[in-house]
């Protein structure tokens, strides 16, 4: 799997967040889909259509994550 980069500080980690304030981290692939670093925690009820840098203030569609890869 190739994870997209942050467009801002380039690192690959990301998180998801629900309604409720949990965090997910994540991953995005070059297909821009959200992939769960821990799989066995699972993104039901998370919203996926924002994605939080772990790394820097940066957060927005997983859409706009840079297309260089690690
Ligand atoms: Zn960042």
């Amino acid at each position: 799997m190739k994870k997209l980069l942050c467009p801002q500080c380039k690192i690959s980690s990301m998180y998801v967040k629900n309604a409720g304030g949990e965090r997910r981290l994540v991953y995005v692939d070059e297909n821009h889909n959200i992939v769960a670093k821990y799989p066995e925690e699972g993104l039901e009820g998370f919203n996926l259509t924002e994605v939080y840098c772990l790394g820097c203030s940066w957060h927005g569609s997983p859409k706009r994550l840079s297309s260089k890869y690690v």
